[in-house]
């Protein structure tokens, strides 16, 4: 396994960098590629920057250039349903591109040429994912986030969803706009502007991937004021631990593979 680990945002990413051994930098695109072993995984960072298409570039990238053989993306989300809240978890099973509209051509939603309005994650890796966030959840979220930051955002027992995830070229912060979406697209969790588009372009290149989103703001008009701290003091702790958890798993069970049991 050689695993993307794509991150949207800085603070998320320079965790990671900083825990991997013999990290190499490579500059390509405009994006800081860390190769190097992250917990005994040999693994690639980077940085996507914001939006669908700066997302599928650098998902194309990793693959073709880079020969990542599965990729995980990192990152915040705003709630699209009540149930889930700011600092819970969402794994994606599956994605949709919620700003793509070809009608009457195609059907809302459908990514023309594909036949697919939802992307399904990898099983196995969304199996390994929700693991890894639940584990985080239940052991390691009181230390690993501060109390002050826990008492600013009202994060008391967070859970982990798992579901339906949409992506636009949107920072959604309209209540009437987060509603509207979630009638048209039932089942959705969250909303963010990067994972349908990794999702299409893994889907076409035939790279198993998954997607894993902390909550950070409900998507209406305080959307972007809770934002930064959030990211800041919470949400890079939680991708931090996550995915070292996630490629403690991988490890184990490429031992396991290894020893034919
Ligand atoms: N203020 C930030 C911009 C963040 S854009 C800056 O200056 O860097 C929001 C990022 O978080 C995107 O990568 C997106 O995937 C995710 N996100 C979080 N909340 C969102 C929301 N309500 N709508 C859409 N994307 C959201």
């Amino acid at each position: 396994m050689r695993l993307g680990i794509i991150s949207a945002l800085h603070e998320e990413q320079q965790g990671l960098v900083e825990a991997m051994e013999r990290p190499y930098k490579l500059i390509h695109g405009m994006r800081e590629y860390w190769t190097g072993k992250l917990w005994e995984i040999d693994a690639v960072a980077v940085l996507s920057r914001i939006g669908k298409v700066a997302a599928a570039m650098t998902a194309t990238t990793l693959v073709e250039k880079f020969g990542v053989t599965h990729i995980l993306f990192t990152g915040v989300a705003g709630s699209g349903d009540p149930s889930v809240r700011v600092g819970d978890i969402v794994v994606a099973e599956s994605l949709v591109q919620h700003d793509m509209d070809a009608s009457p051509l195609f059907p809302r939603f459908e990514v023309p040429l594909t036949g697919l309005r939802h992307f399904a994650s990898d099983r196995q890796m969304a199996l390994e994912l929700s693991h890894a966030a639940q584990r985080f959840l239940e052991r390691e979220f009181m230390d690993a986030i501060d109390a002050q930051e826990r008492a600013a955002f009202a994060l008391q027992a967070p859970r982990m969803h798992r579901g339906l995830v949409g992506s636009g070229d949107q920072f959604v912060s309209h209540r009437e706009r987060i509603r509207a979406l979630g009638e048209a697209l039932p089942g959705l969790l969250a909303v963010e502007m990067e994972g349908a588009a990794v999702a299409q372009v893994c889907f076409e290149l035939g790279i198993p991937f998954g997607v894993i989103r902390t909550i950070s703001d409900n998507a209406n008009e305080n959307a972007a004021t809770d934002f930064m701290r959030f990211v800041k003091s919470v949400a890079a702790q939680y991708a931090f631990h996550v995915v070292r958890q996630f490629c403690r798993q991988a490890r184990v069970q490429a031992s396991r593979v290894s020893a034919g049991t």
